[in-house]
């Protein structure tokens, strides 16, 4: 986390990072009138904290066009907060300077937090165009901070002082965080150095944005639609139904089915016809290599380019390396070494992990709010005591996002909780949670998190079924969720799920394992018609095909975090790639050019790292599964599902954040040094004998 880009604009937005699923992207804009930005005064919804219950965003009072003003006056307010400490007089002390810092820019956190999540789940054109003004002022304003040289004088001399400040841990950590994010960020070079890395970073925050703008609209023109039925022939008629919703809110004839973020399109595997799918998998793969104005590839040789730049300039050989500094594996090389699989025996079992398993067979034991009541939120009571009740009163972006209290064992309100799980037209592709309020004892705020996923909705009054991907996806956003609901710590900046990138999905895909639990999902995948349990045989068809499907998936991964490192390991020297070539060479490099198992994203279409933060970052999806599955496997050796267990995970990790080193923070809880070994068990790739 913590690194220099488009998630983290400002200082405020530090702690403002949307957590992707390991598949995300966009699919488009709306329509909104043009309406001129209004003034900022006390009648703008952000200008004041809400005064809903836990500061909960007053959804029915904002409109479109109060966040621009909120944001300007928001970086004008900080700026002048950050330069009072600048340029006091007062000798630094840890309470002038540091927890001074961390009470600036209320405002710009409080608007850019509600517009984040809007803008990525429900924008239109307004919205976006708002944030293509606001994105290189927001790159600026963050500059503004880490390259203050009076600034980071102050901190520089606490920091030379630590030893001497009698700081508690978490005070002593958030110092020692805020040092080496000005270093990263630039603060020692000279002022000659510092006004070409603004520039860099202002392009660099210009092209990301225009990357994410034409992706949307590559993905929304990439939908393949149809006026004979015929060639859809394998999908279910809710499926077709929803084909032809879709050809109707787009105002084109018969039948339209959008792509998905990522490159395997979820149809493929239900389409009888050969040609459909070959068309449908086309537009995919080819979304963003079109020659026109969607075409990213430009954008993107540019970007690696700059980055490598910007890397040489702050003294590493590449961006990879600088962006490493900062998270658990430290160095590219040991982000990508866990490498002990037979690429070969993978290929060999995509086919059958693709077909051996009817979606429309199991999809009638996965409805959506049994799931989300009976299956997520009971495997939250069972660990950690946690009750959960829908709030009918709070405001929403959108009718079909769902609010939920969330109490924890002694009756007191922990958290609220959103949810908005339908796909729609002005939603970014994908799964991911983030807060809108975070929690803070400085501050006093609890949090206020969401969750957002892109499932089918159903038609009006029917349920909505979901797979079983699905109901894994949701206890992964949950599992995000839990790290931000557990939030107890003193500074906003190491709350919550404000921890290295590669960290961050350890909560979540450590949640993902209790879906499986034998006694979770029992809970809750029945019938929704008959309420009766899955059977066995077919509960079990599941499993395995979870287990199929773990190679393909891993390979794909992998080919995408090849990509990301490559692309990232540029030397400053390297001219501007030719993206096709990279690609097939980055691959063939690494053996990954498997022609049945495609990069999870090519990089033309990649969004996560070329705008959303997972720059030389994506390895975070592996790294945190040895991480994952070695923690279950510590619950299953310690008996499973208890509130003991889930109470000591939360005391000792989940409510912790950033407040101390977190390799030490995992090994104290485990007992141990993280072991690889139920990590290959969990991939049915050894023996499933007792691991000790
Ligand atoms: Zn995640």
């Amino acid at each position: 986390m913590a690194s220099i880009n488009l998630s983290r604009r400002t200082r405020a937005l530090a702690r403002t990072t949307t957590i992707l699923a390991a598949g995300a992207l966009a699919v488009s804009g709306t329509t909104a009138s043009a309406q001129q930005p209004t003034a900022f005064g006390p009648a703008n919804p952000f200008y004041a904290p809400s005064t809903l219950p836990h500061q909960a965003p007053p959804f029915d009072k904002i409109h479109n066009t109060d966040y621009q003003p909120a944001i300007e006056a928001g970086i004008a307010q900080q700026r002048t907060e950050i330069e009072a400490i600048a340029n006091s007089t007062t000798p630094a002390t840890f309470d002038n300077t540091i927890v001074a810092m961390e009470r600036s820019g209320q405002l710009l956190n409080r608007v850019m937090l509600v517009f984040s999540g809007v803008t990525q789940a429900n924008t239109n054109d307004l919205l976006q165009k708002v944030q293509d003004i606001e994105t290189p002022k927001l790159a600026a304003a963050q500059d503004a901070i880490y390259l203050n040289t009076k600034l980071f004088a102050r901190v520089h001399k606490l920091y030379s002082e630590r030893a001497t400040l009698k700081l508690d841990p978490e005070s002593l950590r958030l110092l020692e965080y805020d040092y080496q994010q000005f270093v990263k960020a630039g603060a020692n070079l000279s002022e000659a150095d510092k006004t070409k890395l603004k520039k860099l970073n202002e392009e660099d925050a210009t092209l990301s944005n225009d990357f994410m703008n034409k992706l949307l609209a590559a993905a929304k023109a990439g939908a393949y639609v149809t006026t004979d039925k015929s060639v859809l022939a394998g999908l279910t008629d809710a499926q077709i139904s929803a084909a032809a919703l879709s050809a109707k809110d787009t105002k084109q004839q018969g039948f339209r089915i959008p792509l998905q973020n990522t490159t395997q399109q979820p149809d493929l595997a239900e389409l009888t016809n050969r040609a459909t799918r070959q068309a449908i998998f086309e537009n995919s793969i080819t979304r963003t290599e079109r020659n026109d104005a969607n075409d990213t590839r430009a954008t993107i040789s540019r970007l690696a380019q700059l980055r490598a730049e910007k890397a040489h300039l702050l003294g590493f050989p590449n961006y990879a390396a600088w962006t490493l500094q900062d998270q658990m594996a430290k160095t590219p090389e040991a982000a990508l070494k866990l490498k002990p699989w037979d690429w070969n025996f993978y290929s060999e079992q995509v086919r059958k992990a693709k077909y051996d398993l009817d979606e429309n067979e199991v999809k009638p034991y996965f409805e959506l709010d049994r799931v989300l009541q009976d299956g997520v939120f009971y495997a939250a009571n069972q660990l950690y005591g946690l009750t959960f009740k829908e709030r009918h009163d709070l405001p929403v972006y959108n009718p079909d996002v769902r609010v939920f209290e969330v109490f924890d064992i002694n009756g007191k309100t922990l958290a609220l909780a959103y949810f908005d799980y339908f796909k729609r037209d002005n939603k970014q592709g994908g799964a991911w949670m983030s807060n809108f309020v975070n929690q803070s004892k400085l501050l006093g705020t609890i949090p206020v998190i969401y969750n957002v996923g892109n499932f089918a909705k159903p038609a009006p009054g029917e349920p909505a079924l979901i797979s079983f991907d699905d109901v894994t996806t949701m206890f992964h956003e949950f599992g995000h969720g839990l790290h931000g609901i557990f939030a107890n710590t003193v500074y906003p900046s190491l709350s919550g799920t404000s921890v290295p990138r590669d960290f961050v999905e350890f909560p979540s895909q450590f949640n993902e394992h209790w879906a499986s639990n034998p006694q979770v999902f029992a809970h809750f995948a029945k019938h929704y018609k008959t309420g009766a349990p899955m059977p066995a045989e077919l509960a079990a068809k599941i499993k395995k095909a979870a287990t199929f499907n773990e190679g393909y998936r891993l390979t794909e991964l992998l080919a995408a975090a090849e990509l990301d490192m490559q692309w990232h390991s540029l030397p400053n020297t390297a001219s501007l790639q030719n993206v096709d070539d990279f690609e097939k060479s980055a691959l063939a490099r690494t053996h990954l050019n498997l022609e049945t198992v495609p990069p999870r994203y090519r990089s033309s279409y990649f969004l996560h790292i070329w705008a959303n933060g997972y720059s030389a970052g994506y390895y975070a999806y592996l790294w945190t599964e040895m991480l994952d599955d070695d923690a279950y496997q510590w619950f299953e050796d310690h008996g499973g599902l208890t509130r003991a267990n889930g109470d000591r995970f939360r005391n000792m990790v989940l409510s912790r954040g950033n407040t101390e080193d977190l390799d030490k923070m995992y090994s104290t809880w485990l007992g141990a040094e993280p072991d690889t070994k139920p990590m290959l068990k969990d991939r049915g790739l050894v023996e499933t004998s007792p691991v000790k």
